[in-house]
């Protein structure tokens, strides 16, 4: 146990919850004692039949050697307790940048678990699907009203998997016209999946730097387009939280030669409901569910990364395409320039559940709200921590804003990210966007209230004082969580997945 006392500090005694992450929890081959059993039943009423008498011996498992054994309420507290470790968006502020760790409200979880679409079989023949189909195809609808894209397909897994699927679309609209082309450009702002994306499809990624302002370098954006370029792939707002304000103008620039525009719609949080990427010259736009449309995520999924496309890459959506012809919903399968499947079934539908109950309940005027909301929210961090973080790029933003350590020195983005954990927070993303040298990147969201900011604010004010007068104590930091610091790389390539008695680790 670490023996040091928690720093004394007042948002630990008038925040709400606990700070900190502080209990143990053994393993459970460390936990019970031989004998013991989760269940009691009464005796056997029938005869009882050796197992191999009835399954083939390579079906039965050989014995597990110290295989634990305990009672049901031992194992429902280690794994309760276990749960409790995990940070989450339902026990407190997440604010993590780019990730849009939103509130996910209840009642997507209670629709998404009713018998009807849960067990909804995804091979049973369309005429006992037309719920199932008629809520897929719904939910394109209103993807393509609030993005005023020409279609939406929804089969994509995940924010990365859209761009995937978007960059084939690209590639196949170029090789119909005789040439695939060679390059993709990318700011240097550029969420890491999308230059990932463009090399997974055979593209060498070509970046642009961005100007003083965080925006695309207009001028070297012109310099660098040419007739080999088959698309630019950009977020707007950028990951600094930046609207591109010369978005008409790089579309026209792409488009120019021939090239196609890639949105990243992963910022959508921001927009939506206000502006609309399809009229802003967009040829491809992913969507990130599991983000702007309420999905709980963080640990890797499950996501839902809907595409949506302008008229001229219909030809090449994946397959199948949901269709409505008179009131009757089908899977169209017979689309010969279609880039295939990129996904089992129909893609994550739960997941497009979730996203149909959440802009459902909210309706139009509320899809806007959100967005107005969580730009109010990160304005209003923006302006409470200026004067105490530095923001290397202080111009107007919308739904984030990406600060960093230079005033804090010789105390790091790590150190104050490590000290928010002891005041209950979730760190943010840090050290992203990379154009910003040790960044802190700040996402609020719309579903927090002002006194959750103001914790959070007086959290960070806090922590710049301690790293003014006593910068080792911010550097000494977690002390109220499980693992202090661990070291990550090494978790990260020599994972140690097996337990191992005590005597032989
Ligand atoms: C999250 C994110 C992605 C990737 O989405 P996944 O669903 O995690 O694959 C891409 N771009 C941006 C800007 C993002 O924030």
């Amino acid at each position: 146990m670490n023996e040091t006392p928690p720093p004394s500090t007042a948002s630990q005694t008038t925040g709400v919850g606990a700070p900190g992450l502080i209990s143990n929890e053994p393993l459970l081959f460390e936990l019970g004692s031989p004998g013991r059993q989760a269940y009691s039943l009464p005796p056997l009423d029938v005869p009882e039949v050796e197992l191999e008498t009835l399954l083939p011996p390579d079906e039965i498992r050989p014995p597990i050697e110290e295989f634990p054994e305990l009672g049901e309420l031992d194992v429902v507290r280690h794994f309760t307790r276990l749960s409790q470790w995990n940070f989450s968006i339902d026990t407190n502020f997440y604010p993590l940048g780019s990730c849009t760790m939103k509130y996910n409200p209840k009642i997507n979880e209670t629709l998404a678990r009713k018998p009807g679409f849960a067990g909804h079989h995804p091979l049973a023949p369309e005429s006992l699907s037309q719920g199932s189909l008629e809520l897929m195809f719904d939910l394109q609808e209103y993807l393509k009203e609030i993005s005023g894209m020409d279609h939406v397909h929804l089969q994509p897994a995940a924010g990365a998997q859209g761009e995937f699927a978007g960059m084939l679309m690209i590639h196949a609209y170029h090789s119909a016209r005789g040439r695939p082309r060679k390059k993709v450009l990318l700011p240097d702002s550029a969420h890491g999946t999308n230059p990932a994306s463009a090399t997974l499809c055979g593209y060498s990624a070509v970046q642009i730097p961005s100007d003083r302002d965080g925006l695309i370098d207009i001028d070297r954006l012109r310099e660098v387009m040419d007739e080999d370029t088959a698309a630019i792939m950009l977020t707007n707002p950028n990951t600094l939280g930046m609207f591109e304000k010369n978005i008409l103008e790089i579309t026209s620039i792409v488009h120019g030669k021939g090239g196609l525009v890639y949105c990243d719609g992963a910022n959508m949080n921001a927009i939506m409901g206000v502006t609309k990427l399809g009229r802003m010259g967009i040829d491809v736009l992913h969507f990130n569910l599991h983000k702007t449309f309420s999905t709980p995520h963080g640990g890797g999924g499950p996501g839902a990364g809907p595409v949506g496309i302008s008229d001229k890459l219909a030809p090449y959506l994946p397959v199948p395409v949901v269709v409505k012809k008179e009131g009757r919903l089908s899977l169209d399968h017979d689309r010969p320039e279609s880039i295939g499947k990129v996904k089992a079934f129909y893609g994550n539908f739960g997941i497009l559940l979730r996203a149909y109950a959440y802009i459902r309940s909210l309706g139009p005027e509320g899809i806007r709200k959100i967005s107005e909301a969580a730009v109010l929210n990160a304005n209003y961090l923006k302006a409470s921590l200026k004067d105490t973080y530095h923001l290397p790029y202080p111009g107007p933003s919308l739904h984030e804003c990406v600060f960093n350590d230079k005033l804090q020195h010789p105390a790091t983005t790590m150190d104050i990210a490590k000290s928010l954990i002891d005041r209950g927070f979730h760190p943010p993303t840090i050290y992203f966007p990379l154009i910003v040298k040790s960044a802190l990147m700040v996402e609020p969201t719309e579903s927090e209230s002002r006194e959750t900011l103001d914790r959070f604010v007086e959290a960070l004010l806090e922590i710049d004082r301690v790293a003014k007068t006593a910068p080792e104590q911010v550097h000494d930091t977690p002390r109220l969580a499980k693992v202090s610091r661990p070291d990550e790389a090494g978790a990260a390539r020599r994972p140690i997945l097996r337990w191992r008695p005590a005597e032989s680790a």
